[in-house]
């Protein structure tokens, strides 16, 4: 996830997103409602045994289902609540909240491109279009004109030098390039992947088009084989 942040704002914005899943105890209300759901099942079953037998089993069945649905992620009123909460401690927090959208949406691209996934979180999920416009949403209420506000872009980027991209096996590591004046996407991925067609990747991770002509001192993430 680190390697496809651009900015401590972003970063925020995620670790927001974390921290509103247990300040809003996000885990002990979906247990409540697991429980719940438990002993609603246990008190069907039993009225079954008790109405003659032969229901206990499709009861079981379905608390199954009811557990796993429960427990296998956060759902979906959760996730807009964590992003909403998360988005506003960025906020007070100093970052510029028009940042966390952008690693939303550069998430999503990515994921279509190489399954890259995060929780709660799904590329081809209509949700995922409605958390994003809800995030900008919000972020234009929050930024006020003439507000400071930190994004860290060049400072967050510095530090990614070595960290590993993908799946550890695959052998990708990220480096901090520092772009010298004319460079281009394509030459960066020839250079480092042997591979020019690795430009489009570079691109989403960079928020850039693959046929931007790189500046002096631009500080762009780039992918190298180990
Ligand atoms: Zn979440």
């Amino acid at each position: 996830m680190l390697a496809v942040l651009n900015s401590e704002a972003e970063l925020a914005g995620v670790l927001g997103h974390e921290i509103a899943h247990v300040t809003q105890r996000h885990g002990a209300r979906q247990m409540t409602k697991a429980l719940g759901a438990q002993f609603l099942t246990l008190a069907a079953a039993a009225g079954g045994a008790l109405a003659g037998g032969g229901a206990i089993a499709p009861a079981i069945t379905l608390t199954q289902a009811v557990m796993s649905n429960v427990l296998s992620g956060h759902g979906r009123a959760f996730e807009f609540e964590a992003d909403e909460k998360g988005l506003y401690y960025a906020w007070k927090a100093g970052y510029d909240p028009r940042e966390a959208s952008k690693f939303m949406r550069r998430l999503r691209q990515l994921e279509r491109l190489r399954g890259i996934g995060y929780h709660g979180f799904g590329s081809t999920h209509p949700e995922t279009t409605l958390r994003i416009l809800k995030l900008e949403e919000l972020a234009q209420v929050l930024a006020r004109p003439g507000q400071k506000l930190a994004v860290k872009g060049d400072h967050y980027k510095a530090q990614l030098s070595g960290l590993v991209y993908g799946e550890r096996k695959e052998g990708y590591r990220l480096k901090a390039h520092r772009a010298r004046a004319g460079e281009t996407l394509p030459d960066l991925a020839a250079k480092y992947l042997g591979n020019r067609n690795f430009s489009l990747e570079l691109a989403l991770l960079n928020d850039l088009d693959d046929r931007t002509v790189l500046k002096e001192g631009q500080r762009i993430k780039i992918v190298r084989k180990k």
